[in-house]
């Protein structure tokens, strides 16, 4: 039988899910699937699904489920996957969470939530200061993780850029967005009998964050109660 181990990250845009998740798929050996890097691949490539949902994202406004659920579905299948995966973004609406209950379900795969918390003003501020490499997708911030030299990336050296969805007007959208449709969510997974944890994701290193999660899910999956 599969037992292969589901993290599911939650928490506002800005809290930090990215982050972790590429420190912990290293730590963890888990495959890193974020909704957000993919749909942007599909924009980047200009293919018919990347045009029809070039607008939504600049606006802050969330894709239809069954797209992003299609394109979940079929991530997980791939091999890297196998032993196990860490989900970003992922579900976002209350539809999206029942199809990834029954998922999860018929493949006897065993999920924890982490909800990372982080005032609202504290992302507005993370969000706006932030640059990406308009090249390799390198993602930067004031601090902690500014660049060597100022707005340029460090591994090819492009003049760093705004990126769409991260104007404080968009910004906002994002977190009523946020609000109103992925907030319901985890009452959902709590209700379903998954284990879910709130870990502050602001104020001390990511490093440290990253710490708190492995060592609650490394509990979690040792003592063989996650939700299978
Ligand atoms: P953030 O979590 O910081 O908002 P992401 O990179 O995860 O950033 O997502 C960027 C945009 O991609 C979202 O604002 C939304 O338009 C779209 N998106 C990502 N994941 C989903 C999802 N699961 N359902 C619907 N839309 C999504």
């Amino acid at each position: 039988m599969n037992s292969r181990p589901c993290l599911i990250l939650f928490g506002p845009p800005g809290s930090g899910k990215g982050t972790q998740a590429k420190l912990l798929r290293q730590a963890l050996g888990m495959a890193h699937i974020s909704t957000g890097d993919m749909l942007r691949e599909r924009v980047a490539s200009g293919d018919q699904l990347g045009q029809a949902v070039a607008g939504i994202m600049q606006s802050g406004g969330l894709v239809p489920d069954e797209l992003v659920n299609r394109m979940v579905d079929d991530r997980i299948a791939q091999p890297d996957a196998a032993n196990g995966f860490i989900l970003d973004g992922y579900p976002r609406t209350v539809a999206q969470a029942r199809l990834l209950d029954c998922v999860l379900r018929t493949q006897h795969i065993r999920a924890v939530v982490v909800h990372l918390k982080v005032d609202y003003n504290v992302i507005i501020a993370r969000l706006s200061g932030r640059r990406q490499c308009p090249n390799c997708g390198a993602l930067y911030s004031l601090s902690p993780n500014s660049p060597a030299v100022s707005e340029v990336c460090d591994y090819d050296g492009s003049k760093l850029i705004v990126r769409d969805d991260d104007r404080e007007e968009v910004v906002v959208q994002r977190l009523k967005a946020y609000d109103s449709q992925t907030a319901p969510v985890l009452e959902f997974l709590r209700g379903a009998g998954y284990p879910c944890y709130d870990v502050q994701g602001e104020g001390r290193p990511p490093q440290a964050i990253a710490r708190e999660i492995e060592e609650l899910i490394g509990k979690e999956f040792a003592s063989g109660s996650g939700q299978a």
